[in-house]
């Protein structure tokens, strides 16, 4: 069974520093305001946004490229939670 991921971004924090859309562009782009967004995210409140996606082929490589963009930002608002069955989620990075 696919495992599930979802993938954060703290807006708020963000810096604007463009790492991840260079690490990870398929998700990653800068918007207008000079910040990030993730393409395709929902918007969860509190200057979250959100996207799921499982490890299932050809995911796998977007996972991967996700922890990256992750590592790659100097604030640390990127974030990759694992979502359990039953919906509750754990933070990978
Ligand atoms: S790497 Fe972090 S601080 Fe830089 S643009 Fe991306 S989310 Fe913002």
């Amino acid at each position: 069974m696919a495992e599930k991921y979802k993938i954060v971004h703290d807006r708020d924090i963000c810096i604007g520093c463009s790492a991840c859309a260079s690490v990870c562009p398929k998700y990653w782009y800068m918007e207008s305001d000079g910040k990030s967004n993730i393409h395709g995210a929902t918007k969860t409140g509190n200057g979250e946004e959100e996207i799921l996606g499982t490890n299932e082929n050809p995911l796998t490589e977007d996972y991967e490229s996700n922890i990256d963009a992750a590592e790659s930002c100097p604030v640390n608002c990127i974030h990759v939670h694992k979502v359990k069955d039953d919906g509750t989620d754990e933070k990978i990075i």
